[in-house]
């Protein structure tokens, strides 16, 4: 079984909450999928996605995925998708870094691999748990009693699990501001709910414990990224008693070995960050290794993103997930129709071969490159 063509769609995926706000000022209101399409000589096909969150989240951004995509897949023509870890060393003698890029094409690669043997990718993955996996919103930065409603309407969804963004300026109303929107998204918490209260990287260690010090007691959340650099987050690991989850800081293998090895309580795995469902899978059992929390995301995306967020999800031990971001329901526009499994109690993917995606090729348009025949 051979790659013999891998075509490349771009579409654009409108935000579905208007304008998304994170620390620091940044704003997004829209976002660029890369959709790759992987053929094979038998006929088996493979979808794979990579949305970045704008250019400003981690070092990613819409062109630069296309671009790399672009060196990358003729690399991979004549490759057997299913050696899942051999696809990942041609990448890596192609291209160093990229790992946007690199997800697209890993996660098609895992997709026909699950569709050539009559599989779901959950299964390949290791088997899924068989359980609901509760679904994480993502909520932007505004204002607290807003922030508390959007928490309240995507509980009345199904919701369990909430990633509540913070990371005021000064100007705006620094520690204070973030302690209300903190106190207020938590102010209606239900029993079993968890709550990441995550600020992108956007305090140092002493706005954060100026920050931490406003909060009233017993408001039970994890605090993501509060800090740009290991340092400052070790710092304040050392400083305050909430459970420190980290994200950016966390991307390559590396990083979760060092985030694993006692520099943070968990971390925040999105795929494209990670570079794919094959490092995702590693990321998975270092911190399985370790007793690190995961939460399983992705930096944004469509109906593929969260088909590969679903799938490897499944794998995570259940006393370790503590959920899912259902980045289909933050864009507008569907790129597939999953058969996931919705209950009162979370999501799960479905039992189809690969993704269990269907894609809409109207959505997509016409390739905007193509390699291989
Ligand atoms: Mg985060």
């Amino acid at each position: 079984m051979r790659i013999t063509r891998i075509a490349l769609y771009d579409v654009e995926l409108p935000y579905a909450g208007g304008v998304y706000h994170l620390s620091g000022g940044r704003t997004y209101t829209s976002f660029e999928a890369s959709i790759v399409r992987v053929t094979c000589d038998d006929g088996t096909e493979g979808w794979g996605e990579s949305t970045p969150f704008g250019s400003t989240y981690i070092a990613a951004h819409p062109a630069g995925t296309r671009a790399a995509i672009g060196l990358l897949a003729p690399a991979l023509l004549g490759a057997d998708p299913r050696r899942t870890e051999r696809i990942g060393d041609v990448m890596d003698r192609t291209l160093t870094g990229h790992q946007d890029a690199r997800t697209a094409l890993d996660v098609a690669c895992w997709d026909a691999f699950g569709r050539s043997v009559g599989l779901p990718v959950c299964e390949l993955l290791g088997g899924s748990t068989d359980t609901a996996l509760p679904m994480m919103s993502s909520l932007g930065a505004g204002d607290p009693e807003a922030m508390r409603a959007q928490v309240a309407a995507y509980r009345a969804r199904g919701y369990r699990a909430h990633s509540v963004k913070i990371g005021a300026s000064e100007a705006e109303g620094g520690p204070a501001l973030d302690a209300e929107r903190i106190a207020a998204s938590l102010a209606d918490r239900q029993p079993g709910e968890f709550f990441l209260v995550d600020a992108n990287g956007g305090l140092v260690v002493e706005s954060a414990l100026r920050m931490l010090g406003l909060l009233p007691p017993g408001l039970d959340f994890a605090l993501e990224a509060p800090c740009a650099t290991w340092s400052e987050t070790a710092s304040l690991r050392r400083r305050c008693s909430c459970p420190i989850v980290v994200d950016e800081l966390a991307a390559l293998d590396a990083d979760v070995a060092v985030a694993a090895g006692g520099a943070a309580d968990g971390i925040n795995l999105k795929i494209s960050k990670a570079g794919g469902l094959t490092p995702g899978r590693r990321h998975r059992d270092l911190c399985r290794a370790s007793g690190l929390t995961i939460t399983v995301q992705d930096t944004v995306g469509s109906s593929l993103a969260l088909a590969a967020i679903l799938h490897l999800g499944a794998t995570v031990p259940t006393r370790l997930l503590r959920g899912v971001l259902n980045c289909e329901d933050m864009v507008t526009r569907r790129v597939a129709a999953l058969d996931t499994v919705r209950t009162d109690d979370g999501i799960r993917p479905g039992t189809a071969p690969g993704l269990g995606a269907t894609v809409d090729e109207d959505v997509l348009g016409e390739p905007v490159a193509v390699w291989g025949d």
